[in-house]
């Protein structure tokens, strides 16, 4: 079968290949790939920001339906839909396996770097992290749950938001504009800040929920924080952008004793405003993935239409078109691009 591969360590060596199709092992199931997102963490992956095991199939946000059960499979019949958690290998007994923060165990191995992903016709994973799509969720909005559980984690589980609180959210690409309407669903309202290039997104933003957005390459985003909740600064401030700047503006956004949850990653090492989180006694607390708890109220979100997937999916591509997809992605011409193998 055709996989878009990382073929060896360094910059580049992404490509499509030919791959032996994977038979499922014990415990195991095969599913057939309907819809996979191309994430930012795929483009670090592209560029060697992000640490990967090559020669590995990428992709780790899908949908699909089973086709095949390894043995000892008992619960699960093929032909159902179904999306999957990344975390394929892990140790299953240390305190974070045990309070189903499987992302922080030490032997955790991903799908899409660590393990071989769904940008093919088929992915193998273990049942336990299979999860059924809800009745009437479309297999391409599905495909979506994997940010959407990343957003479910760092607003619902991370943020200890409140009804009422307002919040900036720093950054619309596809997490952000999902952070977003969780926040929403929460109770929040709404700042949504991106640059002159989001022009597009923003709007999204908007439609979406937003009370207000600011293009911070025409408008100082602290101002408009600050002008926006009446001098205060905002109560909870999610740094979706992986940018340097947006960080600095959410140190200087927030109120004091106001919850800053860094969401996006930069890449590499930065320079920040550090000392406003001691100035101003400001929580920082930072999220990664989802955990076991994110994924039933991410599709419960979907089910209910409390969460638009359909929204932010730009663009639907053949797995043959993958360098396109990425080349969208990188230059932030798309919001989110599934592939179809
Ligand atoms: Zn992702
Ligand atoms: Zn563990």
């Amino acid at each position: 079968m055709k996989a878009v591969v990382k073929t060896a360590p360094g910059a580049g060596h992404v490509e499509l290949r030919d791959v032996p199709e994977p038979m499922p092992g014990p415990g195991q199931v095969r599913i057939a790939v309907a819809a996979a997102g191309i994430c930012g963490t795929d483009i670090h992956i592209l560029r060697d920001e992000f640490p990967s095991r090559p020669p590995v199939t990428l992709g780790h946000e899908f949908s699909g339906r089973i086709d095949r059960l390894g043995p000892g499979v008992a619960g699960l019949a093929a032909g159902t839909p179904v999306v999957a958690l990344t975390a394929a290998v892990r140790c299953g007994r240390c305190r974070y396996c045990l309070t189903g923060n499987v992302l922080m165990c030490e032997q955790r191995l991903s799908i899409g770097h660590g393990v071989d992903g769904a940008f093919a016709r088929y992915v193998v994973v273990p049942a336990d992290m299979v999860r059924p799509v809800p009745q009437g969720v479309d297999l391409r909005h599905a495909a979506l749950a994997e940010p959407l559980a990343v957003a479910v984690h760092a607003v619902a589980e991370r943020s200890r938001i409140a009804a009422g609180d307002t919040v900036l959210v720093s950054g619309v690409g596809p997490i952000g504009l999902l952070v977003l309407q969780v926040a929403l669903a929460q109770g929040g309202r709404v700042l949504a800040a991106g640059t002159a290039r989001d022009g597009r997104r923003l709007d999204l933003a908007r439609r979406l929920g937003a009370e207000a957005i600011v293009n911070v390459d025409a408008e100082d985003p602290v101002s408009a924080a600050r002008e926006w909740t009446a001098g205060a600064g905002v109560d909870v401030a999610f740094e979706c952008a992986g940018a340097p700047r947006s960080l600095d503006a959410c140190l200087r956004a927030v109120r004091r004793i106001g919850t800053l949850v860094q969401v996006g990653l930069m890449g590499r090492r930065i320079e920040c405003d550090y000392e406003q989180v001691a100035m101003r006694e400001i929580f920082v607390t930072g999220t990664y993935g989802s955990s076991l708890m994110s994924w039933p109220r991410a599709l419960a979100l979907l089910a209910q239409g409390r969460v638009q997937a359909a929204a932010l999916i730009s663009d639907v591509l053949p797995l043959t078109a993958w360098e396109e997809g990425f080349r969208k992605t990188a230059a932030q011409e798309s919001i989110k691009v599934l592939l179809e193998p």
